[in-house]
């Protein structure tokens, strides 16, 4: 199969970061006009964000430098458009965007109107047809107006985009709970769950268990950043949580592993972010081939398609040649994804039609 086939190919993108997607001509013009206000250095920061191989240490520096570039409304809004929109190009038919609601008082912003900007982000999707469940819109009467789009032969693309609301390590519990609040306040607005993430050396996912049983017993589904690092303690606690996915996995030892698999909990594999931060040394050595063996439930994914300098379809390449996989089961894998998602039913179902048509 060639790149084509991989670009062609619906697929399903479930473990994506709002800030990690951001292009870099967009991150770079961002830089620019931060320079010439004298906020930070330009050239300071150009080869930071241009620079390709990045152990994990430095990944959490650059989301740092990322954070001071993006945090206002109109940005948050512009990235969020940009980030749908070049997913969508590359045919991803639905996208589980995660993003860690933030506070930064000198824009006067809150973790509210943060996602208020995401949302208004989404909004101004205009390139394809998007369905983010917005509340005040009759989704069956827009289902009604692709789908006459697509009969009157407007054959945009369409892209379905959930929200993960992200907290972050480094927070405290009161400010994980006002997140899980917030993302209950959202549901209406395409919001479905929550995600643990941040620099996985810092904090205690302890901290933060209380808010995830709250999240999980006011019906949000979880997703818990796994593995990164060989923590066996934490690694063991998490998966005892039996969170609806993890993310990465990737240094489990025998008895997590096998913990793992006997639990069934689909992983969200991120091949490109696990080598490009040395988590794994290389991708023959990754885990993938042992879950795929087994069957076990999984998903490829991009983790930050900005900060790695890659795409969904460049991951599925990847796997493709790595483990010997053809176009059969590259679908499939694609197409089992569904299944993992997060979405309301209506959502899953249309997404089945869709890959049932374009086998
Ligand atoms: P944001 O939540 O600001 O939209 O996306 C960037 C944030 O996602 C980072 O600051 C970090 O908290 C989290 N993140 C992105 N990539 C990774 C990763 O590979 N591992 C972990 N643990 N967190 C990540």
């Amino acid at each position: 199969m060639d790149m084509e086939c991989y670009v062609s190919m619906p697929k399903v993108e479930l473990h994506a970061h709002l800030n990690g997607s951001v292009r870099d001509s967009t991150l770079l013009e961002l830089a620019k006009d931060l320079g010439e206000k004298g906020i930070i250095v330009f050239s300071d920061v150009e080869h930071v964000i241009l620079k390709n191989d990045r152990s994990l240490v430095e990944v959490f520096k650059l989301f740092d430098l990322i954070h001071i570039l993006t945090t206002d409304h109109n940005t948050v809004t512009r990235i969020t458009k940009e980030v749908v929109e070049d997913f969508a190009a590359e045919n991803v038919v639905y996208l589980e965007l995660r993003t860690t609601p933030k506070r930064n008082e000198l824009k006067g912003m809150t973790k509210r109107s943060y996602v208020e900007a995401v949302i208004e982000g989404l909004r101004g999707v205009c390139a394809v047809d998007i369905d983010f469940a917005p509340a005040d819109i009759e989704l069956e009467k827009w289902d009604a107006t692709c789908m006459n789009n697509a009969s009157n032969g407007l054959t945009r693309k369409k892209i379905y985009v959930r929200l993960l609301l992200s907290i972050d390590r480094r927070e405290t519990l009161e400010a994980a709970l006002e997140t899980v609040k917030l993302a209950l306040e959202m549901r209406g607005n395409g919001v479905v769950g929550i995600d643990l993430s941040g620099n996985p050396r810092v904090g205690d996912w302890k901290t933060f268990l209380l808010a995830l049983v709250f999240a999980r017993e006011q019906g949000l589904r979880v997703t818990l950043h796994c593995g990164e690092v060989p923590n066996q303690e934490e690694i063991h606690g998490m998966l005892d949580f039996h969170p609806e996915r993890i993310g990465h996995a990737c240094c489990l030892e025998e008895d997590a592993w096998n913990k793992l698999k006997s639990m069934k909990i689909p992983v969200e594999i991120c091949l490109t972010s696990n080598i490009r931060t040395n988590t794994i040394s290389s991708v023959d050595a990754h885990h993938f081939a042992d879950l795929y063996k087994l069957k076990h439930p999984m998903t490829l994914c991009t983790d930050d398609s900005g900060v790695f300098s890659t795409s969904l379809s460049k991951e599925y390449a990847i796997a493709a040649t790595a483990f010997n996989l053809g176009k059969k089961e590259m679908f499939q894998l694609a197409r089992n994804a569904v299944d993992f998602s997060f979405a309301e039913e209506r959502v899953v179902k249309q997404l089945k039609k869709l890959f049932d048509i374009a086998e």
